[in-house]
């Protein structure tokens, strides 16, 4: 391998894979939400674990409903925990909005949405249920 640093696009996800203290390294972002992180000495290992995760929605999906607990938790929202996300299906154009607590585009990509208030949700785990226009 010629680079030491690699960049990718997978499915809205960024996937970089870098070389530091002679082992190989990789991060898989969703906006600026860490996703995935790994580390192994041989890239080969670690390319595969990695095309693994990113092809996996079951593994994503765990992530972003993790993600989503914990912004209600932090955010205060009652009965977080009986609360779920779902896929929404295809039927709408993808649309482009801001993300009103991480600031972040928010893509319908990924296309899960909070069962409670059918907000679209932000790889940072943030719904409407917990929107306030002076949110920081
Ligand atoms: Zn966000
Ligand atoms: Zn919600």
């Amino acid at each position: 391998m010629a680079s030491e640093y690699e960049e990718y696009e997978y499915n809205g996800l960024k996937v970089v894979f870098y070389k530091k203290n002679d082992e190989y390294h990789s991060s898989v972002l969703w906006g600026q939400t860490l996703m995935k992180y790994s580390n192994n000495s041989k890239i080969k290992d670690l390319k595969a674990e990695i095309t693994n995760f990113v092809k996996n929605k079951k593994e994503i999906e765990n992530k972003i409903y993790s993600n989503h607990q914990k912004f209600l938790e932090r955010s205060g929202v009652k009965d977080s925990k009986s609360m779920n996300i779902y896929r929404l299906k295809n039927t709408r154009k993808n649309r482009v909005t801001h993300c009103y607590a991480c600031g972040h585009n928010l893509s319908t990509y990924q296309n899960y949405a909070c069962d409670r208030c059918s907000w679209l949700l932000c790889s940072c785990g943030a719904c409407g249920c917990a929107y306030n226009p002076n949110f920081k």
